[in-house]
């Protein structure tokens, strides 16, 4: 019999673990009972002592790697990791997760892009753990495991807005009873034990409530009591001093995640030229295409609020964090993930929009002050008058206009130069030049290297 907590971080056999694992000072020490687990995992990949995280804290950073690669590497091996997915890892992994945990509280803000991943990674880590087992064994945990966490046998179907928006599943894939989905074997018998006469119930509840769905609930089930849990160390942290070593890791999982995102990123734009790619960088004016040159010198009446709100935030923002985003479409990406501390929105980004909207006729703050929480908003922070990570989600990142809809809403802002040729987006026009000034050696000096600021502050 699998136990809970090769999926459940939280379940009392965890628990237990955490409770016994006291000594924080040797999570750094070498563990030769580690070792020998990832030693032994069947199809682990040995070839390099790198393969083995031979302490806790190389672990917890493995574990980290693991989830950017799979997500992210095309050359990803699953025997890179084997170990994660054998049930003797469960003893280290629960004490991985919840040291984990605590550095992402200590050091991020809630729903950074740390915590974020370390979330999906959980999830994740769920699915292919699941997808390991047998049949029997998988069928067996999960229900136990939603038995340990749920008070009851059913949800409110509402919890599970998130999965079915998701398309994982569909409303019709669930048994909604009085607006409870039911999944518990026994709940559903209690509940419809007298509506099927000719047919074993039990067997009805197989049918009717799929592996799908009670897997599905399990894993979000699971990341949500994560982000709970997380949010619930981050209200206490001003009352306890966290061990050193947890600070340590939460600076080395600092590290680590930049260095993957860095290798992986995808923050580079595609400016379709035999060269290729064009790093972030600051802003290059010279390289604005004549719709935002005349948007930045001001819009009078009637276009103001469209061309600054909805044209120049989503361009100028995204071609500052994100002007890959058209080779990447579908990305779910947020401001955070790149300006991590929102430095480059606070300090770029914003000030360049507020200066267009003051070049208005009249000022656009002026008489619609309001405006300034839609560009926000159009930001994805949501409706507040000032970016912050803690609202981050609230609303979607708007992605910028085409050069039609340009043409459509706002024609006296095109004007066309011979830069326009072939390019259907703005965006499109600004990574082009910006590739003509690099080639030329004219950008400016910060843009000169490719210098690429996804990790913070700012270049
Ligand atoms: S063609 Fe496109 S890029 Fe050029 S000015 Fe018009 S909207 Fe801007």
């Amino acid at each position: 019999m699998v136990e809970s907590s090769f999926l459940n971080p939280f379940c009392d056999e965890a628990l237990n673990i955490v409770r016994n694992q006291a000594d924080l000072s040797i999570v750094f020490d070498v563990d030769s009972r580690l070792v020998d687990i990832i030693s032994f995992s069947p199809h682990q990949n040995l070839s390099d002592e790198s393969y083995i995280p031979e302490n806790i804290i190389n672990l917890a950073l493995k574990r980290i790697k693991w989830y950017i690669e799979r997500k992210n590497n095309k050359e990803y091996n699953s025997h890179d990791y084997a170990y994660l997915f054998v049930e003797d890892i469960s003893f280290y992994d629960v004490i991985v997760f919840h040291l984990t945990a605590q550095a992402i509280a200590y050091k991020f803000n809630f729903n950074s892009r740390e915590m974020r991943l370390f979330v999906q990674s959980q999830g994740q880590i769920i699915e292919d753990r699941l997808g390991s087992l047998m049949l029997s064994e998988k069928r067996e945990l999960t229900e136990d495991i939603l038995g340990e966490l749920m008070v009851s046998g059913t949800v409110e179907w509402t919890f599970l807005k998130d999965i079915i928006s998701s398309k994982k599943l569909s409303l019709t894939d669930l048994l909604i009873d009085n607006g409870e989905v039911i999944l518990d074997r026994d709940e559903f018998i209690y509940r419809f034990e007298d509506k099927f006469e000719d047919r074993s119930v039990s067997k009805m509840y197989d049918v009717l409530v799929g592996d799908n769905v009670k897997e599905e609930v399990l894993k979000n089930l699971i990341m949500q009591k994560t982000e709970e849990y997380i949010q619930n160390i981050q209200e206490k942290s001003h009352l306890i001093e966290p061990h050193p070593s947890i600070l340590t890791l939460a600076d080395e999982i600092e590290k680590t995640i930049d260095e993957e995102m860095t290798k992986y990123s995808t923050f580079y734009a595609n400016v379709n030229s035999p060269g290729g790619y064009m790093e972030i960088g600051k802003l290059v004016k010279e390289a604005f295409p004549p719709c935002i040159k005349n948007t930045i010198e001001g819009v009078s009446s009637g276009g103001r609020n469209d061309a600054i709100v909805l044209f120049l935030t989503s361009f100028a923002s995204y071609a500052r964090l994100y002007p890959g985003i058209f080779a990447n479409e579908g990305a779910n990406i947020k401001v955070s993930d790149i300006d991590k501390n929102l430095d480059i929105t606070e300090r770029e980004i914003l000030p360049l929009i507020f200066e267009a909207a003051d070049n208005c006729t009249p000022p656009l703050f002026e008489d619609q002050p309001q405006e300034k929480i839609n560009i926000i908003s159009k930001l994805g922070f949501g409706m507040h008058s000032e970016v912050s990570l803690e609202h981050e989600g609230e609303t979607k990142w708007y992605t910028p206009m085409s050069c039609e809809k340009v043409k459509i809403h706002l024609p006296q802002l095109c004007k066309k130069d011979k830069g326009c040729k072939g390019i259907n987006n703005p965006l499109s026009y600004y990574t082009r030049a910006k590739w003509n000034l690099k080639k030329e050696g004219k950008l400016p000096d910060s843009n000169q290297s490719g210098n690429n600021s996804n990790s913070s502050g700012g270049d």
